[in-house]
């Protein structure tokens, strides 16, 4: 595999296209730094609307002896690009670690294993896709699942690996072929993956990646006429723009958008444990779409939870990635950074007050200090948009019903997180919080059957389990009169 290439953490990573089996290089370049200590990794080539057209076409001519192999004969090729992911896993994760910043062991342990499974878990479920009948009075009803065709798949920056591979999967194994646009603040680890589905034998146009700006290749990609699905992951504004390109062609999207969950706290729970998990927002400086950022915690144990929390906070380092004992790395981002110390700027001229943190954190420019907002009132900015840092706001409730209105008090409806040790009261109110997921007593367990998704402003429709595949094939029912055979 030719082409330019670079070393990233001593790992080399094309910074071309993939498409139809090739590396394919952009005249136009965008330049990719590392958010860690601000170090230039690559110029990578910025894709337009001959790189997109060129990508669907492969993905197009790809598409009919992908899709006729079926869900058996899809298995093996997609086993080996398993296979090789979890064969790269430390080459993987260092070169995410250097692109955006994200937790090196994290990476390690649970990110890219992580991604291994998305290509593998699908793969095997698509076996039980077909065969469902339902009996009728005079026909029997015959469940197919037929694969939708070309599928453009768009993620963020804060997992790009991770995000891309929960959607490639399904994709893939449902018998799609696909167009990948990775994210222009972290591309790298998509291009390593191109190379590892091609060394898995791959059949050329099966999976392309062009790379780009998200207004330019990724537009050109959601406006093109010949793709059967959108999935999408990222911000909300984005998605209302991809939404008006794919109402105008009627092309089923999946988005899976931002959040600002409510982490509840009761005065039965295990408060030790809650401490920890409100901690662990910080993690990854706050960039996780599912963090629950507002903390509600019961009147009554305020004072002594809060004593915790400081505690367990203590603990969250901020550092390089790369140290094994850092907790929270840089934001991706100049912009990004800015864009953070705003809202926190605003939120202190609001009259919030901040119990620990608030500036640039003492490590380096990107770094901010895990933060959390007092006398927070749910009008605030800070307690209604997206922050995407390590900011944190703490409210207090004093019955359930109060908590319930609060925790909905927002355009979002991502996730929510809960701890009781009353199974009754938890139960009851998890099903009044409005969110795609809630988490009673743990936090960020997702099964790859479960559905996922957003409410409200977070999101459209739900991937996962069998939700990924009727997003990503087209649902036929052949009706059989019966006893209409010789
Ligand atoms: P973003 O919306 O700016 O960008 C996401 C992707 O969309 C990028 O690849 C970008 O290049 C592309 N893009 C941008 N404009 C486009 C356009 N006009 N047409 C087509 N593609 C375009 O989001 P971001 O800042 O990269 O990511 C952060 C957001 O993602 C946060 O809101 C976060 O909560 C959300 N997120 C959600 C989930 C989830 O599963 N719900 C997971 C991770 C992140």
């Amino acid at each position: 595999m030719s082409g330019n290439r670079v070393k990233v953490a001593g790992v080399e990573v094309s910074t071309d296209h993939w498409i139809g089996g090739r590396r394919v290089a952009s005249k136009k370049k965008f330049s990719n730094f590392s958010p860690i200590d601000g170090s230039h990794l690559a110029d990578v080539s910025a894709g337009g609307k001959a790189e997109a057209d060129a990508a669907v076409e492969a993905a197009r001519k790809a598409f009919p002896a992908w899709a006729a192999l079926g869900p058996k004969g899809r298995l093996p090729y997609l086993k080996k690009f398993a296979e090789g992911i979890k064969a790269r896993v430390n080459d993987l994760a260092a070169v995410e670690t250097m692109d955006n910043g994200s937790l090196l062991m994290g990476n390690v342990h649970r990110v890219v294993p992580r991604a291994a499974q998305n290509i593998e878990f699908f793969a095997e479920w698509a076996l039980t896709l077909d065969g469902h009948t339902i009996d009728s009075p005079e026909v029997v009803n015959h469940v197919k699942y037929d694969p939708a065709g070309v599928a453009v798949l768009i993620t963020p920056w804060n997992a790009p690996l991770m995000l891309t591979t929960w959607k490639v999967g399904p994709a893939l194994a449902a018998g799609n072929t696909v167009v990948v646009k990775p994210p222009e603040w972290a591309p790298l680890t998509c291009s390593l993956m191109a190379d590892i589905a091609h060394e898995a034998g791959l059949p050329p146009g099966v999976l392309n990646v062009v790379q780009g700006i998200g207004e330019v290749a990724g537009d050109a990609l959601v406006n093109h006429p010949d793709v059967d699905r959108i999935s999408f992951t990222g911000s909300t504004d984005t998605a209302k723009i991809i939404g008006r390109a794919a109402a105008s062609s009627i092309t089923p999207l999946s988005a899976e958008l931002g959040g600002k969950s409510p982490f509840i706290v009761c005065a039965d729970a295990d408060l030790e444990a809650a401490a920890q998990t409100v901690a662990a927002q910080y993690m990854n400086a706050g960039q996780v779409c599912l963090a629950g950022t507002r903390i509600m915690v019961e009147k009554k144990i305020e004072e002594p939870f809060l004593e915790m929390v400081r505690g367990a906070a203590s603990h969250m380092v901020v550092g390089d990635p790369r140290d094994k004992d850092t907790r929270v790395g840089p934001l991706i981002h100049k912009e990004h950074f800015d864009r953070v110390a705003g809202f926190v700027d605003r939120a202190k001229a609001d009259g919030a007050v901040p119990l620990w943190g608030g500036s640039r954190a003492n490590f380096g420019e990107l770094y901010f200090e895990p933060t959390l907002f007092a006398h927070v009132t749910p009008e605030l900015e800070i307690a209604q948009r997206e922050v995407f840092g390590p900011v944190l706001t703490w409210q207090s409730f004093s019955s359930d019903d109060e908590v319930v209105e609060l925790a909905n008090n927002t355009r979002y409806g991502l996730a929510g997180t809960l701890f009781s040790r009353n199974e009754k009261r938890a139960m009851d109110i998890a099903s009044r919080v409005t969110a795609g997921t809630i988490w009673v007593n743990c936090f960020f367990i997702r099964d790859l059957a479960a559905p996922f998704g957003g409410a409200k402003d977070s999101g459209l429709g739900r991937e996962g389990g069998t939700w990924s595949f009727d997003f990503y094939t087209d649902i036929k029912n052949i009706s059989v009169r019966k006893g209409s055979f010789a």
